[in-house]
């Protein structure tokens, strides 16, 4: 479980994008929310968009491996598909905020890697926001606070990258995810491969 936290405005979507697109392997954790379907979004790809009800059904049933409130909506992790991948040998990339990285890494502390990126300044943060051309200035406002609130939890993380240049900072969290994996006790079947190796 590869956790991506960031600010918004700190180039996390496009990191996403292109480490979706490089790794055959990773798969994107496709999260419930109870907010509404922004313009070009699709249902059941860039979320799964649910009423209150269900999702506090799903609550219920212990449906989610993690779930939070974030800006006032509920998001959460659906167990069931992430748990049949992870068991299947399947990676998965997750774009969830601070408190749902908390969660799973208390649920499951030994599969999970958490980076967050760190945009180069304030000031880029927020011409970033601007730029997106979404939004109004009080929308963007919120926005600046919450990214301030949310870069106070950089400390909850296992990588630290600052995004002042996307090629750069891309080829950082690569190599990251990279030398994860290659961790000896997330190298299932290596045990009989050395015997082999060996006998
Ligand atoms: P947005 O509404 O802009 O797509 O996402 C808002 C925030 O919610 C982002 O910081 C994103 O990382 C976070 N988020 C998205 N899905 C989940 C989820 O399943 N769990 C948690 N805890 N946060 C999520």
């Amino acid at each position: 479980m590869f956790v991506l936290s960031s600010p918004s405005g700190a180039g996390k979507t496009t990191i996403s994008r292109k480490l979706l697109a490089a790794e055959q392997n990773l798969r994107m954790s496709v999260s419930v929310t109870t907010r509404p379907m922004r313009p070009g979004e699709v249902d059941g790809k860039d979320y799964i968009f649910s009423d209150r009800a269900g999702f506090e059904q799903r609550v219920a049933q212990d449906g989610f491996l993690e779930w939070a409130e974030v800006f006032g909506n509920h998001y959460g992790t659906p167990r069931a598909e992430i748990e049949a991948g992870l068991e299947a040998g399947q990676d998965f990339l997750f774009d969830i905020d601070w408190q749902g990285t908390q969660q799973l890494y208390q649920r499951a502390e030994k599969d999970v890697v958490r980076v967050f990126l760190l945009p180069p300044s304030i000031a880029a943060l927020e011409s970033r926001l601007r730029n997106r051309g979404t939004d109004s200035a009080e929308v963007i406002a919120g926005r600046m606070a919450r990214a301030r609130s949310e870069i106070s939890h950089w400390d909850g993380y296992d990588y630290v990258v600052v995004n002042d240049d996307i090629e750069g900072c891309f080829a950082k969290v690569r190599i990251i995810l990279e030398a994860e994996r290659l961790r000896r006790s997330r190298q299932t079947g290596l045990v009989d491969f050395v015997r082999g190796l060996v006998s």
